[in-house]
């Protein structure tokens, strides 16, 4: 079915940067710069810059990111790592793959890592906390670094839905040991496929990180380190990561706009609770619009019904999935949100009338 609002328009997001994208992928083709050429080294320069890091480490996912910031920080079998229930599988199952055990715990109302459940988590195993800035926020990071210095934990950052996103000055991705960032096409800086990054002022992590995207190998010797990685961010992603880093800044400004009209449009309708808007300590970058209401399945085939495509970000909790073989925590929190939350279109091609259709049909469910 075609929606009048779909959650996004890729045809439309291309157009907009079709000469531009079409000329950084054809030079790649025409100089045969397939794997690791300077289209990847200027992109990590750039986007190290954008977000204020000493090394960018580009990776073919965020999925390798955590999974390598993991591994750098020393973690593997026989410890814990302490993360939040509600975030995408890949944060949890990037501890799993270190041989670690995932140990989740609730999130607060601004869909975060709640502080004052980490200290009550922490045991003489745990080795690393990995807070998740989910929806453009960044998790209290103030709280949770003073709580595992205390504790001599190292903090991984899953900045995947935080590009840009800054909390009492400090940019997401920068405030721990290292960050990890995801460029599918979805996130708020998306390539045409997978793609993802490390982040870190640690040389050795970002050695490590380069030597375990490259199969372990050191690349000035050729000597092998680790048995590694086949993940090395592909050129030609990087190659389009450039041009759009380039009107990211521009694009996140749009999402602004959207995410401030909605919040206009939509304050004080029943049974809708909205999420939270910035200000103080926080500068969010709206990834996601995320409205929370107790009839939600109704509200979406509502929304159906008026042509606007919505998504659900999760509709059940992970350990629920049984094959993946978690333990229940008893997150009644997490559990509550699952049958709450639904997700408004939000990309920087939405336009304003769009978002006043949108605003409409949430005002007029009943
Ligand atoms: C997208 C995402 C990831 C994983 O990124 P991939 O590039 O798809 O591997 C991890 N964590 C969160 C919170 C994400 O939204």
């Amino acid at each position: 079915m075609g929606y009048r609002v779909p959650f996004v328009d890729a045809v439309a997001a291309y157009g907009k940067v079709k000469p531009e994208v079409d000329a950084a992928i054809f030079g790649c083709l025409e100089h045969g710069d397939l794997v690791y050429r300077h289209q990847l080294k200027a992109f990590e320069s750039e986007f190290a810059g954008f977000i204020g890091s000493k090394h960018v480490v580009g990776l073919n996912s965020g999925y390798h990111a955590l999974l390598f910031a993991l591994l750098g920080a020393g973690v593997g079998a026989g410890d814990e790592v302490i993360t939040v229930a509600h975030t995408f599988v890949a944060t949890v199952s990037a501890i799993v793959h270190t041989g670690a055990t995932p140990v989740l715990i609730e999130v607060a109302d601004d869909f975060n890592m709640d502080p004052a459940r980490l200290e009550a988590a922490i045991t003489p195993r745990t080795k690393a906390v990995l807070p998740v800035h989910l929806n453009g926020r960044v998790a209290p990071m103030t709280e949770i670094m003073a709580i595992a210095q205390r504790h001599g934990l190292a903090v991984i950052e899953d900045a995947a839905q935080a590009i840009g996103a800054r909390h009492d000055g400090r940019t997401a991705g920068t405030i721990g040991a290292a960050g990890c960032f995801s460029f599918y096409p979805f996130k708020v800086l998306g390539g045409y496929g997978d793609g993802g990054a490390l982040c870190t002022d640690d040389d050795d992590l970002a050695t490590m990180a380069r030597r375990l995207r490259y199969n372990g190998e050191d690349r000035e010797t050729g000597e092998y380190h680790h048995h590694g990685h086949t993940a090395l961010l592909d050129n030609i992603q990087a190659a389009v990561l450039s041009v759009k880093l380039r009107h990211l800044p521009g694009w996140l400004e749009r999402r602004r706009e959207l995410f401030t009209r909605y919040d206009a449009g939509l304050r004080g309708t029943p049974d809708v609770i909205l999420p939270p808007m910035d200000g103080g300590a926080h500068h969010d970058i709206c990834q996601n619009y995320v409205l929370r209401t107790p009839s939600r399945e109704a509200m979406r085939e509502h929304l159906r019904e008026e042509g606007i495509e919505t998504l659900v970000h999760w509709p059940k909790p992970m350990w629920e999935h049984r094959s993946l073989g978690l333990p229940d925590p008893g997150l009644a929190f997490t559990e509550r949100l699952c049958r709450e939350v639904i997700s408004l279109p939000l990309s920087p091609e939405l336009t304003d009338e769009q978002a006043d259709e949108v605003v409409a049909a949430v005002r007029s469910f009943r």
